[in-house]
């Protein structure tokens, strides 16, 4: 069953082409209202002719009534003027009269085949009893019958409620004529419309075949626009303009072309950022090592000297790889986040308790302000690198017996994480770029203090897959408030 349906899909498969659409569409509008035409007025001209044949019959046959009454005809048929004229009636019609007497008797039939015999149907008999003649069209077997009452109108007996009382019905005219010829004349103009409408169909077929092709023309422009410059015979932007809709679809593509781009160029320029920073340790190491082996004797001392920085020059580079690690993780959208329900008082004061060494080293006093408890569902991993990143930066960039400040605050929707420091503070111009991949305001001195220019990075990335926000705000000199807003409920997309 399911195969049948794929495969009657298949077979209609062309459907799915706009152009074939088109084709049809056009066709059918172009069709359809033809054939209703023609139907419409068949069927109009059909109902007119037979109206029209019912009517002339029927005074036709009222004057012979009228005729029969004065010849005294139904006492004695031999009237040659009534003979003539009801001969002359068939004739022209192709229709047989009967005239019946009060008796239902047939006095006169123009086929001669009923004469003399009874005739009691329906009709003749309420046209006697009621003096109203009816007419019926049988499409079927293509003829009208009809019946026409023959009245003496008595004149002299004239009465004040007048004379129609005083009206009697002496006999019915039975008649029937063929519609044979009227059924030629319709044969004649349907013929004469199916050649109209094969000629009509044929140019309809025309018009909708250059329609459809004509219309779909920028389409296939596009198509070959994109084409081109996705075997990379061009790098200019693509231009369709024909319609509204190829343009929006052409912009869409540009604007996918030039995000590619960026991405490319920032890939790019994180590989040879990336390279620099990793040769930067390993050029030291040379230079060191190089310049103990180009000595001779040399003493134990300087050895020990130069080995210790070599081991603090590969701890860069750990270090270096291990942040481009937690980097590249925190890049790839799929890693999803490992959300668990974490105590953010207590995760805040493990994270300074762990941190306070380094700041004591330096004299500078973290403090932790907590104005109220806050559990929030986080990947706890993640946000322990936002937090420690944020607030080792604090302290690194700070002065002696300087301070931090961490407070931890929230609503209903969102907690926020504000890490001030009084340290050196960032330049206005730089704020903007101090998320950026290995970006330092003073390279030399974060190299100092044993910085990567990815902490930040890192802390944004993860920031962001919280669906959270983080903003600085910094004076020089004076010095630097990082505010990390993030809901307390994590919500998938
Ligand atoms: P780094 O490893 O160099 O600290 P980050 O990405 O963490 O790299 O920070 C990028 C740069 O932003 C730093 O080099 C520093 O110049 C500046 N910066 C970050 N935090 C602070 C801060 N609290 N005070 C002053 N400058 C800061």
């Amino acid at each position: 069953m399911e195969i049948r349906v794929e495969n009657m899909l298949k077979q209609f498969k062309i459907l799915k082409s706009l152009k074939a659409r088109i084709f049809i569409i056009v066709f059918l509008i172009g069709m359809i209202p033809s054939m209703i035409i023609r139907y419409a007025i068949l069927e109009n001209y059909e109902d007119r002719a037979v109206n029209l044949r019912m009517s002339d019959v029927q005074n036709q046959l009222k004057i012979i009534a009228n005729h029969l009454i004065t010849y005294n005809y139904l006492h004695d048929t031999s009237s040659e003027v009534i003979n003539a004229e009801l001969e002359q009636l068939s004739n022209l019609y192709d229709g047989r009269v009967i005239i019946i007497n009060s008796n239902l008797k047939v006095i006169k039939d123009t086929y001669a085949i009923g004469e003399g015999k009874t005739i009691i149907t329906e009709e003749v008999i309420k046209c006697l009893k009621e003096g109203k003649g009816v007419s019926n069209y049988d499409k079927e077997n293509g003829y009208i019958e009809m019946t026409t009452p023959i009245i003496e109108a008595k004149a002299d007996e004239q009465s004040e409620e007048g004379n129609k009382k005083k009206d009697t019905v002496r006999g019915v005219m039975l008649t029937g004529v063929s519609t044979d010829n009227i059924m030629t004349t319709i044969d004649i103009l349907s013929r004469k419309a199916m050649i109209m409408e094969i000629l009509m169909l044929f140019i309809i077929f025309v018009i909708a075949f250059m329609l459809s092709k004509v219309l779909i023309r920028p389409f296939d422009r596009v198509t070959k626009a994109i084409s081109e410059v996705k075997e990379g015979f061009t790098d200019e932007p693509v231009s369709v303009s024909d319609y509204l809709e190829t343009e929006h679809i052409v912009d869409a593509f540009n604007q996918l072309v030039n995000r590619m781009k960026v991405l490319d160029n920032s890939r790019q320029e994180f590989v040879s950022n990336v390279s620099h920073e990793l040769k930067t340790p390993i050029t030291s190491m040379k230079v060191l090592a190089d310049a103990l082996l180009s000595q001779e004797n040399v003493p134990e001392e300087l050895y020990r000297e130069f080995l210790v920085d070599i081991a603090e020059e590969i701890d860069r580079e750990d270090k270096i790889i291990n942040d481009l690690l937690a980097l590249v993780k925190m890049d790839k959208k799929v890693s999803a986040l490992n959300i668990s329900v974490v105590d953010i008082n207590a995760l805040t004061e493990i994270i300074l308790k762990r941190l306070r060494p380094i700041a004591r080293k330096r004299d500078i006093e973290v403090i932790f302000e907590s104005k109220r408890p806050v559990v929030a569902e986080v990947d706890e991993v993640k946000l322990t690198l936002v937090i420690t990143n944020l607030v080792e930066n604090a302290i690194k960039y700070n002065h002696e017996q300087g301070w931090v400040k961490v407070i931890l605050d929230a609503d209903y929707q969102f907690f926020t994480l504000e890490i001030m420091d009084s340290g050196i503070g960032i330049p206005e111009d730089s704020l903007e770029q101090i998320y950026e991949r290995f970006y330092r305001v003073d390279k030399s001195h974060s190299r100092e203090i044993g910085g990567t220019g990815l902490g930040l990075s890192i802390a944004r990335n993860a920031v962001l897959m919280h669906r959270g926000s983080i903003k600085a705000f910094s004076v020089e000199g004076e010095g630097t408030t990082f505010t990390v807003k993030l809901p307390l409920n994590y919500v998938t997309a």
